[in-house]
């Protein structure tokens, strides 16, 4: 293992080896950016290459092979089985009783919350000498779930943390932290993933074809984690009826529908609905081809959609509704959506969405 098996982020990795190379690697750390990038990865990376016994030539990497990479990785597979248990704990008292801190420790929420006793226990830890490795490290995961009856005493580690301990908080939105906890950290930011390192683990790891990585690449948004775990049937079954469904509204005013076509809406549009237990992504996928309709018309030229597969069709469809169609379709099915939770018939409701907007066709 190495910094090299590291996916995209070049520059905060660059950052990260730079720091080892010169020997000063900040006491408290804040890594932040998207979902799904490695955040916590290149965390973990670093505790080794911190105490890594094989370091490289520059002092700038780990091994993962030496007592000590493999140590950390046995603290870290032990701090999450151990996280896991007491997940399951019902009474709040008992989940954090007993904590033990390894020299390399990874400290997520217990509960919607890092809890007071957690950071109280990364306290009394910090301040004694590492067990077993040169230094310690405690990875605070979701910092922005850090109780704020905790903030205030994890502070005053992060101001001045002892000398052989490191902290690195992870956090999607810097700005979710306070500032009194920001400004004491050095920030590493981090950025959705390369679409061509994403098209790779998609071809390599997942044996997608080309247009698949295509695609897929655009749906998951730079995020390693979700190209890993992307879906695609099931997103392709989830937006065939919206397919279905556009072709039969989308259109111009000199192409009614034929009486036909009216059973084949009103099946399409059931469809639409009737998905139970996937509502949530179901309307995800058709918020997301929206979107792509509206790119298409303000960037006509070059529109970048997540739908790349479809373009002709979006173009079609976009010409055939217009801004004020587009706007109208994504206002009526967000509505629809909300009515689930009413109860409302919402299958009704998207019919005479569609007899709208086909009463409403513009162009020739
Ligand atoms: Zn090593």
């Amino acid at each position: 293992m190495s910094f090299d098996s590291f996916l995209g982020n070049e520059k905060a990795v660059r950052t990260v080896r730079d720091m080892l190379a010169r020997g000063r690697v900040p006491g408290s750390m804040l890594f932040t950016g998207p979902e799904g990038v490695g955040k916590k990865t290149l965390a973990m990376m670093l505790s080794k290459a911190l105490n890594c016994a094989e370091p490289g030539a520059e002092g700038s990497d780990f091994c993962g092979e030496c007592d000590r990479c493999r140590r950390a990785d046995d603290f870290l597979a032990s701090g999450a089985e151990d996280a896991a248990r007491r997940r399951e704990i019902k009474d709040a008292h008992r989940r954090v009783e007993g904590l033990v801190y390894f020299d390399i420790q990874l400290i997520e929420p217990l509960t919607r919350y890092i809890l007071i006793e957690q950071i109280r226990q990364l306290r009394a830890t910090a301040y004694n000498q590492p067990f077993h490795l040169p230094r310690r490290v405690f990875i605070i995961d979701q910092a922005q779930a850090i109780h704020w009856q905790a903030a205030d005493l994890l502070l005053k580690v992060l101001e001045e943390p002892p000398a052989t301990t490191t902290l690195i908080l992870i956090c999607p939105q810097a700005y979710e932290l306070r500032s009194t906890i920001r400004s004491r950290c050095f920030t590493l930011q981090f950025a959705p993933v390369e679409e061509t390192v994403i098209e790779r683990i998609l071809g390599e790891e997942r044996g997608f074809t080309k247009p698949q990585q295509a695609l897929a690449a655009r749906v998951v948004q730079g995020s390693i984690a979700r190209a890993q775990t992307f879906d695609l049937n099931d997103f392709l079954l989830r937006r065939k009826p919206w397919l279905d469904f556009l072709d039969l509204v989308a259109r111009p005013r000199s192409r009614p529908l034929a009486p036909g076509e009216w059973k084949t809406l009103f099946d399409t549009t059931k469809s639409l609905v009737t998905d139970s237990g996937g509502a949530e992504q179901t309307l995800k996928v058709g918020s997301g081809i929206l979107q792509d309709l509206m790119q298409v018309i303000e960037e006509e030229k070059s529109p970048r959609v997540t739908h790349v597969d479809l373009v002709p069709r979006l173009k079609a469809w976009s010409q055939a509704l217009g801004m004020a169609g587009i706007e109208k379709l994504a206002a009526g099915i967000e509505d629809i959506y909300r009515q689930q939770i009413r109860n409302a018939n919402q299958q009704l409701s998207l019919d005479s969405l569609a007899s709208n907007l086909l009463s409403s066709a513009t162009g020739p």
